[in-house]
């Protein structure tokens, strides 16, 4: 296929390059998954008599055939990888994610001597929502929702699915005061915000959150998540709609 296009690009064009380099598409199965460049400064300096004797266009023909299958092969191997720890509803990470990652954040954590916030998230009453709009416009709302958590975000939080209509977020270097704040804001936000379904108005939904924080209440994950879920049942208890501290 390279060899095809290349060749047609490099033999068959009108008004052919100067001398000097050769351009390449890095193609594999059908996609164009980028373009090489090869310039031969020699060839360029000697012009256009050049074109004739190319024996090193040979070589970037095969290389471009191995840059191809080098890039798709990186290219299924991100996507393995994605699948394995996106949730595919809404994009977000999925609970495998935050398992291992919140280790990853526990340690650094305590070697740098920093706070780790963790926020767990549950959607108020979601069943009786998925039962008036349907599980289609429950769907819609679980979507919105997770770009919503993650348009509010810094650069190193992590947003995660946990399963169902929960969600949980991880605040690296965040204290567990900030973290309440910033869950509070959160509450706050999601309480004043109208749920839109093709220019209908179904109503509000509400969130319940728990919040607990590395190294207070705990320094492994399922201690620390454990602890987030105790006091999310608390918010739920107490009311809903609001943000329970560990
Ligand atoms: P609570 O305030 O106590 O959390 O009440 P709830 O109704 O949200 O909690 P419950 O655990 O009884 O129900 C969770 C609901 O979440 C039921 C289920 O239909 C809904 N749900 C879970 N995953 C999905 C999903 O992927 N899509 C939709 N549309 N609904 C989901
Ligand atoms: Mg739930
Ligand atoms: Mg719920």
């Amino acid at each position: 296929m390279v060899d095809e296009v290349g060749g047609l690009l490099c033999t068959h064009l009108k008004h052919p390059p100067p001398a000097g380099y050769v351009c390449l598409p890095l193609m594999a199965k059908g996609d164009v998954l980028g373009l090489l460049h090869i310039r031969n400064r020699a060839e360029e300096i000697r012009g256009d008599a050049a074109r004739t004797e190319r024996p090193w266009e040979d070589v970037s023909a095969t290389l471009s055939e191995m840059l191809s299958l080098s890039l798709s092969n990186i290219r299924l191997r991100e996507n393995l990888s994605n699948q394995s720890i996106r949730d595919p509803l809404t994009g977000l990470f999925n609970r495998r994610y935050v398992e291992e990652n919140l280790q990853r954040e526990i340690s650094r954590a305590a070697r740098k001597k920093e706070p780790v916030g963790v926020v767990m998230i549950d959607i108020d009453h979601f069943k009786t929502f998925n039962d008036l709009h349907g599980h289609a416009a429950g769907d819609r709302v679980l979507v919105e929702l997770a770009g919503f958590l993650q348009s509010q975000m810094r650069g190193a939080d992590i947003v995660c699915r946990y399963g169902g209509e929960e969600f949980t977020l991880i605040l690296p270097e965040c204290t567990l005061d900030n973290t309440i704040r910033r869950a509070n804001q959160l509450v706050a936000d999601a309480r004043q915000t109208t749920v839109q379904d093709g220019g209908r108005t179904l109503g509000h939904i509400t969130l319940s959150m728990g919040v607990a924080a590395y190294p207070e209440h705990g320094a492994n994950p399922a201690a620390l998540l454990a602890a987030a879920d105790a006091v999310l049942y608390k918010a739920k208890q107490a009311g809903r709609d609001r943000v329970v501290s560990a």
